[in-house]
């Protein structure tokens, strides 16, 4: 069972792959078939399972030999652990836990790949919720607005004290969009553990290239993915 789902997964974040790609090229991103993005030959059945054919293929196009980023094995591999993670520590059944962990990977990869928070998938994030219903209506909104609330201020101090965005105006609108989902003080960690990871990545990496400056600009919306499920599945209560 387990592993059926852990399939499952691996389909579906084969999906979100080509999803997140097409988006920050600007594509159609529902219709239209698959293609090697360097030689641009169609992908039949045998090169699309995922996993199995980054490995069976050894990481290289089956037409002009070139070699498919690892992102694609990686992005496949986390979805399958993601969504075993919820059929364990919720239940097999658990749709709206499957539904929550493909919006955030989605909302994080389009991010990387665009370096920008797509306001479509915040509106999915928001009619999922009148879905599922994860919380009540009115810990949500409470949650919505102190996470909008509380990390507009971080943006506007951090414009007013650096002038610069320590944070764009999507990862504003992201945070207070998962705030439906949570509860006030866990919208309160999803955000302050996204600064702390982001910040320990961001020193880390200063350290390794030996250099006392990042000027280059960092997607911020996957950690506070990873923090948002993180928070989810393991059910963070901190307060
Ligand atoms: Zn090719």
């Amino acid at each position: 069972m387990l592993f059926a789902i852990g399939v499952i997964g691996a389909v579906i974040g084969s999906f979100v792959n080509v999803v997140s790609l097409r988006v920050a090229k600007r594509e159609d991103f529902i219709h239209g078939r698959s293609y090697c993005p360097h030689c641009h030959h169609r992908l039949c059945a045998l090169d699309l399972l995922p996993i199995f054919s980054y490995l069976f293929l050894r990481g290289k196009c089956r037409w002009c030999k070139h070699s498919i980023s690892i992102r694609y094995l990686l992005v496949e591999i986390t979805f399958a652990i993601l969504f075993v993670l919820v059929a364990f520590l919720k239940q097999p059944m658990e749709v709206r836990g499957y539904f929550f962990c493909t919006m955030c990977m989605l909302v994080a990869l389009i991010d990387f790949d665009s370096f920008e928070v797509d306001l479509r998938m915040l509106l999915i994030l928001v009619i999922g919720y009148f879905c599922f219903r994860m919380n009540s209506v009115e810990e949500a909104m409470l949650s919505m607005m102190s996470g909008l609330v509380l990390y507009f201020t971080v943006y506007g101090i951090g414009k007013w004290v650096w002038k610069e965005e320590v944070l764009g105006m999507g990862d504003v609108y992201y945070l207070a969009t998962l705030g439906l989902y949570f509860s006030p003080s866990q919208i309160l960690f999803v955000g302050l553990f996204s600064f702390v990871v982001a910040g320990g990545v961001v020193i880390g990496w200063m350290m390794l290239s030996k250099r006392n400056k990042v000027h280059e600009k960092i997607p911020f919306a996957p950690f506070i993915s990873n923090s948002a499920l993180l928070t989810y599945l393991f059910s963070i209560q901190w307060i």
